[in-house]
């Protein structure tokens, strides 16, 4: 579904930001694309909508290159950006203008999405709240049906009801003939949606991991002392005293805290193991 093979990408006059980096993605999968702020998320969900090509190196997404902008790619991928603006009309007129664009379109999925995110198709899409106008575009994204959805932050500014309602709607709306990335640096708005996590920093892929794999490898805990606890791969202070981070021991699986996992990853503490 998503293959990418030794990309170089730079901005004008910048060092490469991404070097012969190289992914495969298969669909039926919702991933979780994090990394720090300015490693290079929005730009590579940018690189995979076709907006820019890259110096070098190969993207093949959902059998086609994106910067070629073929139509029926155009079609069937759909990136939420994270900046947005929306033209003075009402839902109802937008849809019925920019729907058609998308062949698989469900408005009937839409009606049920906006209905869950409590918004009015009467609305002016310019009179609604940053978070509103965001859970709109989600929706729209959704109701589209395009096998490919690029989500870039898409829970920046939504409360924290809204947040629990976008994973739910995600989740009942999302099929196994799709791809979903979804970047963020706010890993707990999306911890229990994922099926893999793609972690990057500086442009270099630091993990590709499913949560399957990482729920029969690592073991998390908190315990109030370190003394005793070996071999521990990882370790953070919290409240209670230690977060820590284990091979998991006789089968014994816990659930993923992926806030933890990321600060492992992203500080190098487990490429030992
Ligand atoms: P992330 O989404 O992970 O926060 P970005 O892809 O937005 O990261 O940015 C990665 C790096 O590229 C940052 O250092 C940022 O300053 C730089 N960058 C992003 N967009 C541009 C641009 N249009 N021109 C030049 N540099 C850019």
């Amino acid at each position: 579904m998503l293959n990418l093979i030794n990309l170089t990408f730079h901005y004008r006059k910048k060092p490469a930001l991404f070097k012969d980096f190289s992914l495969n993605v298969q669909q039926g999968s919702i991933v979780g694309l994090l990394g720090k702020n300015g490693a290079g998320k929005t730009t590579l969900l940018n690189l995979l909508a076709g907006l820019m090509p890259p110096q070098s190196g190969d993207i093949l997404l959902n059998g086609y290159v994106p910067f070629e902008r073929h139509p029926s790619f155009l079609a069937d991928v759909y990136l939420v950006t994270e900046e947005f603006e929306f033209p003075q009309v009402t839902i109802e007129t937008y849809v019925k203008a920019y729907s058609p664009l998308y062949p698989s379109f469900d408005v009937i999925k839409l009606a049920g999405i906006l209905q869950e995110f409590e918004l009015d198709t009467t609305s002016k899409l310019n009179q609604l709240s940053h978070g509103q106008r965001k859970k709109f575009l989600i929706a729209f994204a959704l109701s589209s049906n395009c096998a490919v959805l690029l989500l870039d932050e898409p829970t920046n500014g939504l409360d924290i009801p809204s947040k629990s309602q976008f994973r739910k709607v995600l989740v009942s709306s999302v099929t196994d003939d799709q791809l979903v990335i979804i970047s963020t640096h706010q890993v707990k708005d999306v911890d229990t949606i994922l099926d893999k996590l793609v972690v990057i920093d500086n442009g270099v892929l630091l993990l590709e991991e499913t949560i399957e794999n990482l729920n029969q490898r690592y073991y998390f805990d908190t315990v109030t002392k370190l003394q005793g606890m070996d071999p521990i791969l990882y370790h953070e202070p919290c409240s209670m005293g230690y977060k820590i981070i284990k091979p998991v021991d006789d089968g014994h699986e816990s659930p993923l805290d992926m806030e933890l996992f990321f600060n492992a990853v992203i500080n190098h503490a487990l490429n030992q193991d």
